[in-house]
């Protein structure tokens, strides 16, 4: 990976963009980034942004994957319990409606919330961008969900749900026999191939495609004209 020579003053290229830094706030105008190169802020090193081969391709085909395996979780045995001769097997839906016996429906919604729908909702709508962006066709909602996209981001805590899986299965294992059904690993797997849609999904790339694809698609003057606008 190579890094791109930066500076926060003159010698812009007139295609340069302004780019704020996330760590110190500072300023930034950037030329266009050559594949392979990242920016990095000239005052604190942090990663501004970086241009990734074919990252378009990639973050499609985990964001796909990362579908397909949570699909494949939600079905099957996710965890199954014994002990004393008494057997019992839940699903991952499961395994959250019974915190609800529990009377914590509340939390039994927020882990639904941010461990199966945020996230879900996340990879469906920026699978809908980027097909949008392949096709180059400008969809109803195309520039909407681009928008809100990043915003659930901050909503995923699937990596935390199993963690706290993980943990209490540590706890349980010396009361019951435990074992993970075939769902539990289409769940890892979804985390997985979320986290790499995630770490390949530059922001300020994706803004830029956007953008392009938004510039691209809007009737220009003399098409308005034509339509008596
Ligand atoms: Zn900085």
């Amino acid at each position: 990976m190579q890094h791109h020579p930066l500076q926060s003053n003159a010698h812009q290229s007139l295609e340069s963009e302004t780019i704020a830094c996330h760590e110190c706030d500072l300023l930034i105008h950037l030329p266009p980034l050559a594949e392979g190169h990242k920016a990095l802020c000239p005052r604190c090193n942090h990663v501004l942004t970086q241009k990734r081969r074919n990252a378009r391709d990639k973050v499609f085909a985990f964001a796909i994957s990362a579908i397909i395996f949570l699909v494949f979780s939600l079905p099957f045995d996710f965890l199954s319990f014994e002990s004393k001769g008494n057997a019992r097997i839940v699903t991952l839906a499961e395994s959250i409606e019974s915190l609800s016996l529990y009377n914590f429906e509340s939390i039994a919604i927020l882990i639904f919330l941010t461990t199966i729908l945020v996230p879900g909702i996340f990879l469906l709508g920026l699978v809908y961008v980027l097909i949008s962006l392949s096709v180059n066709k400008m969809y109803r909602h195309t520039q909407k969900i681009a928008k809100f996209l990043f915003s659930l981001l901050q909503w995923n805590m699937a990596e935390i749900f199993l963690i706290g899986i993980l943990v209490s299965f540590v706890k349980i294992a010396s009361m019951a026999k435990v074992n993970f059904g075939l769902s539990f690993f289409a769940y890892v797997l979804f985390i997985i191939f979320l986290a790499l849609t995630v770490s390949n999904l530059d922001r300020f790339q994706f803004w830029r495609w956007v953008k392009i694809h938004i510039d691209q698609n809007q009737p220009n003057l003399s098409q308005l004209k034509d339509r008596g606008v």
